[in-house]
């Protein structure tokens, strides 16, 4: 029906001869497509819109799959709740007001067709864009594939939503240890909160989590602020090796007086539900890991047949042009590009991705015009202006046109620096409201349950280590992905295993159907990959397919009469 409906208008608008016209000053038009709305895509598409001017020779389309901008430097503020949820991101549509957005999930890139798809909306169907002038700016992931257990159980520090979802992490940590009175060892893990990565991102947030967590348990009568432990795993010998010894040295001094427990040359091996597992095989027990390492190329830019480094960015010259693909730039974090003078490469950061979008916009307007008005194309030629970090609890280290700068002094700094570089007076006001109030109102609390617990989710547990308990509740049903575990009974003293199961099998149905505690203990013989489905959603599964439901009931009670057996021949 709507289709036709498009067919009809469009006939009448060609009887008119109006389209002819139409299509003839489109496809005039050249498109630049840009990839990704972070620093480098949303400020190319501004210096292209300002080149733009009234001539309208090219059009600007950016996909990206929010609508809105992320400001980076001040996600960490989000997590302590020292700004609002929605301070540090600005909507794009205001930003870019003669740009295209398309709110998308990019799926693939075509070069020899010039196109680029994105998934799908509301209809299930791909939308695909064709492109005149393609520019990467997809930015780089933090990437947790081969490293056992995080893709299941740490937190990526790197977007909104990652900010809030440790946000809410952490409150929901702090309201289990309230509850949780006797359980001494589960307290201790849920008042451990570790954190990896001892860069800038590692060590703002690190900073801000500590302080948060201790200023927020005083609103908790049976959490004693002395219960908490925070730590920061670094694998090198000194935390911030992005500025001199000295700030380095002295951020370390400042977190550790704060009650950081700062553990150097320590790289993390694995993690589960419960704990984390270091290299030397040293484990901490804790419910909280956020992981800002390892950051890797985006899957998007491995996928495409451009000349890329060790790491997988890709190859761009000093004109922010991908070597050997016509019309394709690339800046930011997803790219090398060159420093002026031989200087090396530019290094991730906004300042550069900023300063390489100009460069880049400048380029592109200036191979749209050859020929009207050609134009010089630029080269990118930045020398950073400095480097700052917060430390939480008005302290910073700085360096400023190579001058060192700590503490109060540098944390002012910070803040007047950052502040202007938001994008947008409403936003700066914003902020600088939410500042002011959080040094005088006592510590946002609330819990944004936006996280469904309620869903199928993967879990890791490593050898030697209980899935559940005998006498547990039972709160979900296990399918074993990858290694193997036993199942084992305690009975009138003694332990009696009762089966080993592996991959493509099922356990803890049991419990969930009978509506019942875990009659048995499952521990891990190999390290162990699961489905684990909440008991809610197994139950509409069960109840919705019968024949399913009878089969789960026909393996439950071979699985009774094999117990019998079992505990028969031992007893
Ligand atoms: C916590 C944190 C703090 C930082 N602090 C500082 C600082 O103080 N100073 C500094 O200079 N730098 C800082 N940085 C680094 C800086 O933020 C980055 O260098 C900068 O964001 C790089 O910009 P970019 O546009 O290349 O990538 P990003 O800003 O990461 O943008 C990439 C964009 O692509 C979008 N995208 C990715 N994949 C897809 C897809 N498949 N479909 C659609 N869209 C997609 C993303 O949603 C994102 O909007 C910080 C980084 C972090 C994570």
């Amino acid at each position: 029906m709507g289709k036709a409906m498009i067919v009809i208008k469009e006939s009448a608008m060609l009887k008119r001869g109006v389209r002819g016209g139409m299509r003839k000053r489109k496809e005039e038009r050249k498109r630049v497509v840009i990839l990704g709305g972070g620093f480098a895509g949303v400020y190319t598409a501004q210096y292209l819109e300002r080149a733009l001017g009234r001539r309208g020779d090219f059009e600007i389309v950016l996909v990206n799959k929010e609508n809105y901008f992320v400001f980076q430097p001040m996600l960490a503020e989000v997590v302590s709740g020292a700004i609002g949820i929605t301070d540090a991101v600005s909507p794009i549509r205001r930003l870019l007001p003669r740009t295209d957005l398309h709110v998308r999930e990019i799926e693939s890139v075509d070069l020899k067709k010039r196109t680029v798809t994105t998934a799908q909306g509301f209809q299930p169907h791909p939308h695909v864009l064709h492109y005149d002038h393609l520019v990467l700016a997809l930015g780089s992931v933090t990437d947790f594939r081969g490293m056992r257990g995080l893709p299941e159980h740490a937190l990526p520090f790197k977007n909104l939503g990652d900010a809030l979802r440790i946000r809410n992490h952490v409150i929901h940590a702090l309201e289990e240890a309230a509850v949780e009175r006797d359980d001494v060892e589960l307290r201790r893990r849920l008042l451990t909160f570790v954190v990896a990565g001892g860069g800038f991102s590692g060590v703002e947030v690190v900073a801000e989590l500590n302080d948060f967590v201790r200023e927020a348990a005083r609103s908790y009568r049976h959490i004693n602020p002395s219960e908490i432990r925070v730590v920061l795993l670094h694998a090198g010998e000194r935390i911030l090796p992005e500025v001199t010894e000295r700030l380095g040295l002295f951020a370390q001094k400042i977190l550790k007086k704060r009650g950081v427990e700062i553990r150097l040359k320590t790289r993390l091996a694995a993690a589960t539900g419960n704990e984390v597992i270091l290299q030397d095989g040293k484990r901490i027990g804790t419910r909280t890991l956020v992981s800002t390492i390892p950051s890797s190329p985006h899957p998007i830019i491995e996928s495409l047949d451009l000349p890329r480094n060790k790491a997988g960015r890709l190859m761009a010259n000093s004109f922010l042009e991908v070597e050997g693909a016509e019309n394709v730039w690339a800046l930011g974090d997803c790219a090398v590009v060159p420093l002026a003078n031989g200087a090396g490469n530019s290094p991730p950061t906004a300042q550069h991705a900023i300063r390489q979008a100009k460069v880049a916009a400048h380029n592109i307007v200036t191979s749209i015009r050859v020929g009207i008005r050609g134009g010089e194309r630029r080269a990118f030629d930045f020398k950073d202006l400095g480097k700052m970090g917060a430390l939480g609890h008005r302290s910073a280290v700085a360096e400023i046109f190579g001058v060192p700068v700590s503490g109060y002094l540098a944390w002012l700094i910070w803040r007047a620096v950052y502040l202007m570089k938001l994008p947008g007076w409403g936003r700066r006001l914003k902020v600088a409201a939410s500042w002011l109030l959080d040094l005088l109102l006592p510590t946002e609390l609330v819990q944004l349950k936006l996280d469904d617990s309620e869903k199928l989710a993967k879990e890791h547990f490593e050898p030697g280590r209980e899935v559940f308990c005998q006498g547990d509740l039972g709160d979900r049903v296990y399918i074993i992905v990858k290694g193997r575990a036993e199942v084992l009974r305690e009975e009138q003293g003694r332990t009696i295993k009762l089966a080993e199961l592996g991959p493509g099998e099922y356990f803890g149905e049991a419990a969930v159907l009978n509506n019942t505690t875990r009659n048995a203990t499952v521990r891990c013989t190999e390290a162990l990959d699961v489905l684990s489905v909440p008991k809610r959603q197994f139950m509409l599964m069960a109840s919705a397919l019968p024949s399913e439901r009878q089969r789960f009931e026909e393996v439950m009670s071979q699985r009774a009469s094999a117990t019998t057996l079992a505990l028969g021949q031992t007893v």
